[in-house]
């Protein structure tokens, strides 16, 4: 298991629960979504509607789900949770709708792999809450309309580019989550101290938050596992010295990047002579699935500079070439396949 991946792991979902913020006012960060999603809540309540339907994209870990449950406790409704791999048939997705009462909210992660035919059965219900099914075969068979509550659908994902347009086009709104600046993480980190009950020092927050990826999911799990550390080497508190000792036994470096990013960065470098190379190409060096690498490796690359996306592939930066201690080798491959030596 990645130290540092956005994705939950089952130790994640155990310990999220308790850390998880519940209201609006609790949630760190993202000024500019939660501004918005506030006048859209207020102004739902006061129409006495249910929201409009609501996608939210980014990379895991930032707070997706919980902004979903936050958007049903403050709508005062219930949440129904699922995701595109758990609705395999149209049939699962009408026991889903079927279950809802009128104003829920349907939460579903992971929304851009519902397969097409389910996609398709649900245009008409997020436009106009029916389900149609049809019974029987053949000449003798017969449609049938449901009348659905009028619910709202929050979908998630890490892959917005991968949702068809009829599907991106029934969100009413739609929210990027973007990665958390220190200063926030640093605020979420001691709010998650606090509610594990251990004692941080202030000195220890800077170099935790500079490991986190711009992520609540990876800097809480640095947390706990600085906390163990602390209890066995320490005395239990998680003090600067011993933040650094913990942190550099995790293989996560002085930014958070570990062992997959470093194999990102040095097949572009040493492979390739800096790119530009395709996502594939790099996908198939390192034996990893090239949609993980765009929707889980590539933004924090991308957000820190080390990467570049240009038409014709990816390009490590001077920075990635700086952040490994090599010396910078400016655009090798591009020179070399312009004059035909490649
Ligand atoms: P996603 O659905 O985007 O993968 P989650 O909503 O599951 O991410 O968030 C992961 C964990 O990170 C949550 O359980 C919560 O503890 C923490 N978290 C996320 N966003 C925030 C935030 N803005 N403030 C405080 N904690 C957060």
């Amino acid at each position: 298991m990645r130290m540092v991946s956005g994705k939950a792991t089952s130790e994640d979902t155990r310990v999220e629960l308790t850390l998880r913020p519940k209201r609006l006012g609790e949630f760190v960060g993202q000024e500019k979504v939660k501004g918005n999603l506030e006048i859209a809540i207020v102004a739902a309540q006061q129409r006495h509607e249910p929201l409009d339907h609501i996608l939210l994209h980014g990379p895991p870990g930032l707070g997706k789900t919980t902004l979903a449950h936050i958007i049903a406790a403050e709508m005062g409704v219930n949440i129904k949770v699922s995701s595109g791999p758990a609705i395999e048939r149209t049939g699962d997705l009408a026991a889903v709708l079927t279950n809802l009462r009128e104003s829920d909210i349907l939460f579903i992660d992971e929304v851009h792999r519902l397969s097409r035919v389910v996609e398709e059965k649900l245009y008409p219900a997020m436009e106009d809450f029916v389900f149609d099914i049809f019974l029987g075969k053949g000449p003798a068979a017969r449609g049938l309309r449901l009348d659905l509550p009028h619910f709202s659908l929050i979908g998630a994902t890490t892959r917005s580019a991968l949702l068809s347009p009829p599907l991106r086009d029934r969100f009413g709104a739609t929210y990027h989550l973007a990665f958390y600046d220190e200063t926030a993480i640093k605020t979420i980190l001691r709010r998650s101290a606090a509610i594990l009950r251990v004692p941080v020092e202030d000195g220890a927050l800077d170099p935790i938050a500079q490991r986190s990826r711009g992520t609540p999911r990876v800097a809480n799990r640095l947390l706990k596992r600085l906390r163990d550390y602390a209890q066995v080497m320490a005395n239990g508190t998680i003090t600067e010295e011993s933040a650094l000792e913990g942190l550099s036994k995790l293989e996560v470096d002085s930014v958070g990047l570990d062992d997959i990013d470093h194999r990102v960065l040095h097949t572009i470098i040493d492979k390739f002579d800096g790119g530009p190379v395709g996502l594939d190409t790099i996908a198939a060096s390192i034996s990893e699935d090239a949609d993980t690498i765009m929707g889980v490796y590539e933004p924090y690359l991308l957000q820190l500079g080390f990467l570049e996306r240009t038409p014709r592939g990816r390009v490590a930066t001077r920075l990635a070439y700086e952040h490994l201690g090599l010396p910078y080798r400016k655009g090798d491959r591009t020179q070399a396949s312009l004059w035909g030596r490649e």
